[in-house]
């Protein structure tokens, strides 16, 4: 029986590779050479696409050039590397991951922020450096007691993070576009309100053109001297010059961040500052994680073959 084709963008686990050579005639883009030319040449034929990570972005232009495209499947649950309003208006299936990564993206998060607050990586660095036998590494200068959270995208994640910050007693708001009537937590309309209120900003808030760089200056001034930032959602949502320049200048006190605006590329005046704590972008990656992901994205494109409904479509 004939295959639809598939182009792989980036590398999966073998098994959910096995499983993909079970139903589609697979186009590993990722391994080729010349990808322009790899893709170019299996255009026409392309009915799905499965992919994830910087570098992959299914963008009109991607999509456009696919002309039997039926289905993007990417094996993450932010899906704003793909043009999903383009594909919408073609009638092509975007399906995501949600669900299979909280946990372990909320348990990244909640480690990422006891890091920035205790300096966890300088202190380790320290001790490698000897520097210990001169003398104790400083007290860190920020405690999780008595801490302000306020969370910048209370979903899935967000909420996961929330339930895990609860045992420290620490107070927890959320800003989003709208108040959840289910939730415990403090609701700010406006995130400069909330900023003020608090003293550190997790966001967990997906990327796109509407929070696009919403991370900025004025709410960073609100955050205030003691403010710490964690950013575990997209980096485009931060005005990355107006942080460093807040980082810089004891605007705030420190920042973790798992994502950046130009993955893989991370300002080196980032690198350089002692007050930040960077991460390449490992929310989700874990072997267990990453093959679930895998797996259900998959799922996704083996559903769509045999007619069956979405598992967990991107639904605008
Ligand atoms: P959800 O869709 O469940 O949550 C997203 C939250 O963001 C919602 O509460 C939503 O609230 C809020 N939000 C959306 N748009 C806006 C806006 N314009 N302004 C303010 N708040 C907004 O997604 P998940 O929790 O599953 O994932 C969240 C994000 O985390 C992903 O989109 C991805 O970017 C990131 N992520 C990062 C990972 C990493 O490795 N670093 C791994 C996995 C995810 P409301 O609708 O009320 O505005």
């Amino acid at each position: 029986m004939l295959q639809p084709h598939l182009l792989l963008f980036s590398t999966i686990p073998q098994a959910s590779i096995e499983a993909l050579r079970r139903n589609f005639t697979v186009h590993e883009v990722y391994k080729a050479e010349d990808r322009e030319a790899l893709i170019r040449e299996t255009a026409p034929e392309v009915e799905a696409v499965i992919g994830y990570g910087a570098g992959v972005r299914v963008d009109a232009d991607l999509i456009d050039r696919l002309p039997k495209l039926k289905i993007i499947s990417t094996v993450s649950v932010g899906y704003d590397a793909i043009d999903v309003v383009h594909a919408a208006q073609k009638g092509i299936a975007v399906t995501n991951t949600p669900d299979v990564l909280t946990e372990e993206v909320a348990d990244l998060t909640v480690a990422l922020l006891l890091a920035t607050v205790r300096e966890l990586p300088a202190a380790d660095r320290y001790l490698r450096e000897g520097k210990w036998l001169k003398g104790p590494y400083p007290f860190s200068r920020a405690t999780m007691k008595g801490r302000k959270v306020g969370i910048l995208g209370l979903g899935r994640i967000g909420k996961a993070v929330a339930a895990r910050l609860q045992p420290f007693g620490v107070s927890i708001a959320y800003h989003g576009r709208r108040q959840q009537s289910d939730v415990p937590y403090r609701y700010y309309g406006d995130l400069v309100e909330m900023a003020r209120e608090v003293d550190t900003l997790v966001s967990l808030a997906p990327g796109g053109a509407e929070t696009k760089a919403i991370c900025n200056r004025a709410v960073f001034e609100a955050l205030g001297a003691d403010g710490i930032f964690v950013n575990v959602g997209r980096g485009s949502t931060v005005d990355e010059p107006a942080l460093i320049e807040a980082l810089r200048d004891g605007v705030i006190l420190s920042a973790g961040l798992d994502v950046f605006a130009d993955e893989p590329r991370v300002p080196q005046a980032l690198i350089d500052l002692p007050n930040t704590v960077l991460l390449p972008h490992v929310g989700s990656a874990s072997v267990a994680t990453r093959a679930a992901m895998a797996e259900l994205a998959v799922a996704n494109l083996i559903a769509w073959r045999e007619g069956r409904p979405l598992l967990t479509p991107v639904v605008l």
